[in-house]
């Protein structure tokens, strides 16, 4: 049988598929294979580092501890076998806050990948403890997937789920645990385990966006406690612990915000705006689909900036925070956002959703705009994306005020900061938190395709994190520009392709589109890269029903 890419599939009837990683994606992925397949799918082998399935790198016991919040409301998390809501009634789960502890999200991922393991039966076999270190093309046009000692086989295509990298698979040999006692750095907090394991009076921190502040709760949980009287929260501290951050703006993430549904209504918007012209402005498309949608969506924002162009805009919702110290910050954005979350004035939620469309049809703006819709409005919309959930900033602004947290605004490089600060005591721990450039051994993994060009890079240049050529299906584009029979489901891999923060909804629109090419073996031609979303989008226009989710995510 030959598939539209020119693939001879090596195993009779069956397509071979092996999928690297057995996380989130992995899950989304397998639920959209038993909703698709209709007894023709695939044969699959999944390989998985660590002998944890379904869970990934931020929901497993080791990075999500009982305290800590991901960022998604229960109505948020893209259903699998069942809805997470009813999944927590059937299981006589409640939870106080709105929004959902990371581990109970790792404990219905689990069950949901188990319970499509089930499903897809004898056509899906798992192998955990089981690090895939390289992939090798052959002559035949399959790939060969090796351990650092065995191989694992051949496959007609390969899924590389990989995620944020290995977790580890065996904690007492890791190499980062014995390590780290002797040169007290990290260049990375997952899994959050091997700081917990490390005994530390001082902790500095590079980096003030979640995920230090991941490490911040997470340490402070287990060198103290928190109270809470009438909504405020204090910090009681068991021994002695003090952690410095070190951000460049020395502003932290700004507020929770519910997404909003409003893809639809943006891209008619913007294509409306669009019409016959062969280019747009950037600056009529961010009013058309932005600032005319605060009207209803964040009135009182909305009379203060209509009449102002984009970078007065941008200046405008930035200001106040950048006028404010951060303790004033936390108190006035946080905790009475927390308080009246149901008349907030959401237009992070608006400019979420607007990041999606914008990012679809950004092939239209001219070369300027395009210019400053990556160095100006990007950056913009990522920075009000990252969302810190109520709860967490509230327990900040505790350790704030105990004296616990200090937050330096300084840029310190990668460098400078791993050989340690004369500022801190000789036992402190340094942690990187800026975006991790470390995909525990992935870009190694791939870099033999880079090479060989089997895979290719958006950029000339070769950027860290890779960010990688794909269809609108997801699958890998080579030097031919042609489909190379690897698919990319991990976000990390692919930067410019996706515009809104990693999360779960983007892992089962990804799923989605992988699947559906798997399965039916359609949308091999190679397409522009940042065509992909825009494709899934207009699938759910015409009814998809594996891609029938909204763009937006929270995560
Ligand atoms: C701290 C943190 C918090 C987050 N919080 C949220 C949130 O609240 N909401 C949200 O929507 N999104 C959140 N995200 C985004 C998150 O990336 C996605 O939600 C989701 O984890 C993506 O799943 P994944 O399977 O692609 O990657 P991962 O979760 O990283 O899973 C990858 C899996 O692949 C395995 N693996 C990696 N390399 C190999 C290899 N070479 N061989 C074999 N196995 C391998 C790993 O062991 C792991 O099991 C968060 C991310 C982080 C880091």
């Amino acid at each position: 049988m030959t598939t539209d890419s020119g693939y001879v599939p090596q195993h009779g009837c069956a397509i071979s598929v092996a999928v690297i990683g057995a996380g989130p994606a992995t899950a989304y992925l397998l639920a959209a294979l038993a909703t698709k397949a209709n007894g023709v799918c695939p044969k699959i082998s999944i390989f998985e580092s660590s002998a944890i399935v379904g869970r990934g790198t931020p929901y497993n016991a080791y990075s999500s501890q009982y305290q800590l919040l991901s960022n998604l409301g229960a109505d948020e998390i893209p259903s699998l076998h069942i809805a997470f809501s009813q999944w927590c009634v059937d299981n006589h789960i409640q939870f106080q806050q709105k929004i959902v502890p990371r581990y109970l999200i790792g404990q219905y991922l689990e069950h949901a990948f188990r319970y499509y393991m089930n499903k897809l039966g004898s056509r899906l076999s798992l192998y955990t403890q089981c690090p895939v270190v390289r992939i090798e093309p052959t002559a035949q046009r399959t790939y060969r997937l090796h351990t650092a000692t065995a191989l694992l086989g051949t496959f007609d295509y390969v899924v590389v789920n990989t995620g944020h990298g290995s977790i580890f698979h065996h904690a007492e040999t890791d190499p980062q645990y014995t390590s780290a006692a002797a040169h007290r750095y990290f260049d990375g907090p997952y899994p959050l385990q091997k700081i917990l394991n490390t005994e530390l009076q001082e902790l500095v921190l590079r980096g003030a966006s979640l995920s230090a502040i991941d490490c911040a709760l997470a340490v402070a949980h287990k060198y103290g406690s928190f109270s809470q009287q009438r909504g405020k929260y204090s910090f009681h501290a068991r021994k002695p612990l003090h952690i410095t951050m070190y951000s460049t703006s020395g502003k932290l993430p700004g507020p929770w915000f519910a997404s909003l549904d409003l893809v639809a209504p943006i891209t008619e918007a913007i294509n409306q705006l669009i019409g016959d012209n062969t280019s747009i402005s950037l600056e009529a498309v961010f009013k058309a689909g932005f600032v005319d949608f605060l009207a209803k969506y964040a009135p009182s924002v909305y009379l203060q900036i209509r009449s102002m162009a984009m970078h007065q805009v941008i200046d405008y919702l930035l200001s106040n925070r950048a006028l404010l110290d951060v303790n004033t910050l936390l108190k006035i954005e946080y905790i009475s956002s927390s308080n009246n979350a149901a008349n907030q004035e959401n237009w992070q939620g608006v400019l979420e959703c607007f990041g999606d469309c914008l990012h679809a049809c950004a092939n239209e703006l001219s070369a300027q705009d395009k210019q400053r819709y990556e160095s100006v409005l990007k950056p913009f919309i990522a920075k009000a994306n990252a969302a810190l959930p109520a709860t967490s900033a509230a327990k900040i602004h505790a350790l704030l005020r105990a004296g616990n947290i200090t937050l330096i605004s300084q840029q310190i490089s990668r460098d400078t900061f791993a050989k340690g600060l004369p500022r801190h005591i000789d036992t402190a721990l340094y942690v990187d938190c800026t975006s991790s450039n470390n995909l525990s051994g992935v870009g190694i993994m791939l870099q033999p395709l880079i090479e060989a060009g089997y895979l290719t890079h958006t950029r000339e240049e070769i950027t860290e994190p890779l960010d990688l050529n794909v269809t609108p299906h997801f699958e890998a584009i080579n030097a031919h520009n042609r489909p190379a029979g690897l698919f990319i489901g991990a976000q990390t891999l692919l930067g410019s392709t996706l515009m809104t923060l990693p999360g779960l909804s983007l892992s089962h629109t990804i799923a989605g589109q992988i699947a559906h090419r798997l399965v039916t073996g359609k949308g091999a031609s190679a397409q522009p890269a940042n065509n992909a979303l825009a494709e899934a989008s207009e699938d759910s226009q015409h009814g998809d029903s594996t891609a029938d989710t909204t763009l937006t995510t929270a995560g």
